[in-house]
């Protein structure tokens, strides 16, 4: 389980003060697929930047399984290391390197975590498959619809099977009936792997595609964690 508590953090804008989370609490259990939603503005890229260790200027305490996250939670290295091997990322816009093949996207975090060039080659290629994309692994990102970048970043996110997928508004550059198969992708895929998701979204058709919803409204959790039957 990742459990949250009391986290704030406040932007300096020139001489204004924005108060983006206002001592936020929460958990996510393991596996699940954990949808925060809220309207724009309302901090969910903030509260994803701080649980993905990309933002550690914030006041409160994240653990992992009873232990701090990271152990050192103002280390830099270790915060580097855990996103490299526990952490993938989905953003919006698909982040794919324009000039690399869907196989060389998805293959970039084994590079990064030293896997064999053979290694990489299969592991990528397997994941792309278990996207549907298995026809598709010499393409480039411009040669592919948006639905299929947006599995290619999946791929890419799962490839070395992390125990957190970050997922920042993955659906929002998508027509709904694509961004349904995305989401459904995704979970299937986290289920099979055992990541755990948090996936931001101000759309709640998709958040009810998700096991829980933690809703956020102008920097605070407007209720408790809501169960969906799924
Ligand atoms: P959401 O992702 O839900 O749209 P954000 O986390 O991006 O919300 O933003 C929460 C609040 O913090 C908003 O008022 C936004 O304007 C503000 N904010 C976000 N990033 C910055 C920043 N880098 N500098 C100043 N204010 C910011
Ligand atoms: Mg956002």
């Amino acid at each position: 389980m990742i459990s949250f508590k009391g986290i704030e953090k406040t932007y300096q804008l020139g001489s204004q003060r924005v108060e983006a989370l206002k001592k936020v609490d929460g958990f996510i259990i393991k596996g699940s697929m954990v949808a925060l939603c809220g309207p724009s503005g309302s901090g969910k890229s903030t509260l994803l930047d701080i649980l993905g260790l990309l933002d550690m200027d914030y006041q409160g305490e994240i653990k992992m399984d009873g232990e701090f996250y990271p152990k050192d939670p103002k280390d830099p290295i270790e915060a580097a290391k855990l996103r490299r091997h526990q952490l993938g990322f989905v953003f919006q816009r698909f982040n794919l390197v324009p000039v690399m093949t869907a196989l060389e996207n998805v293959a970039y975090p084994l590079v990064l975590n030293g896997y064999s060039s053979k290694e990489q080659t299969i592991l990528a290629t397997e994941m792309l498959e278990k996207v549907g994309l298995g026809d598709f692994i010499h393409h480039r990102p411009d040669n592919l619809s948006g639905g299929q970048q947006q599995r290619v970043a999946i791929a890419r996110a799962l490839v070395h099977k992390p125990s957190l997928v970050i997922a920042d508004e993955p659906t929002a550059s998508l027509d709904s009936q694509t961004a349904e198969t995305v989401i459904d992708i995704m979970k299937a895929l986290g289920k099979e792997i055992g990541t755990t998701f948090i996936v931001a979204t101000h759309d709640y058709r998709m958040a009810q595609h998700c096991d829980t919803c933690i809703n956020l409204l102008d920097g605070t959790i407007s209720k408790e964690a809501v169960s969906w039957e799924s």
